[in-house]
């Protein structure tokens, strides 16, 4: 079996994504029944996409593709228009469901409002004049900030200083943003809903929100 990858490209050294390029070719070996070379780890070398594009075989393959179209085309069954539809909105529930399921999750540890929507970038532009006094506050990307039980977190671009340093200010919204906490106002929007039956949630925080800024002035 091909064991596991270094990351590191083995012609031009360099690290991060790399693919097995198989030395005799997959093609030649399934056409020649010997799949054992598919697996033999004496037949891979590893390469970053750069280097693998540039060896013989994968421009053979691209020169052919171009005159012939795709050696193997992958056979996928035809779905009716229904199947289709079906699939799709099964596809929209799953999404919806996972950012439901983590706003229900962060709302449990307090660090979310549900009922609200704000996007990514009016958040960090808010951030970025929230805190101008850092220079570098400009550098700090959202996609950093997504605690784990975030349904956009990215570990790669993870880090959990900044994201935790974060949440003692802002608390996460739908839409993938978030909102200061100085403009939360949960009592005055508890009031509303009292005093006004079947008030939305948005218009509530609105409300509160206009009404708190009279306060302070
Ligand atoms: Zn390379």
């Amino acid at each position: 079996m091909i064991g596991e990858k270094s990351g590191q490209c083995k012609i031009c050294k360099k690290s991060g994504h790399t693919e097995w390029h198989h030395i005799i070719s997959q093609h030649h070996a399934m056409r020649t029944g010997q799949t054992s070379l598919l697996h033999n780890p004496d037949n891979v070398i590893e390469l970053c996409r750069r280097c693998h594009k540039q060896t013989t075989a994968s421009m053979v393959r691209k020169r052919l593709t171009k005159i012939h179209g795709p050696l193997v085309r992958t056979v996928r069954k035809r779905l009716t228009p229904e199947e289709k539809r079906a699939a799709k909105l099964k596809l929209k529930r799953d999404r919806e469901k996972l950012v439901t399921d983590s706003l229900e999750e962060m709302s449990d540890r307090g660090v979310a409002l549900p009922r609200i929507s704000i996007g990514p970038r009016r958040t960090m532009n808010r951030f970025y004049t929230r805190n101008q006094k850092f220079d570098d506050s400009s550098e700090i990307q959202i996609k950093s900030l997504y605690p784990p039980d975030h349904w956009l977190h990215s570990p790669p671009d993870y880090s959990p200083t900044l994201s935790k340093r974060f949440e003692r200010d802002w608390l996460w919204t739908a839409g993938g943003g978030a909102m200061s906490k100085d403009r939360y106002k949960p009592e005055i929007i508890e009031q509303l809903f009292e005093s006004r039956p079947g008030i939305s949630y948005p218009r509530a925080f609105r409300m509160a929100w206009k009404m708190s800024v009279r306060e302070a002035n």
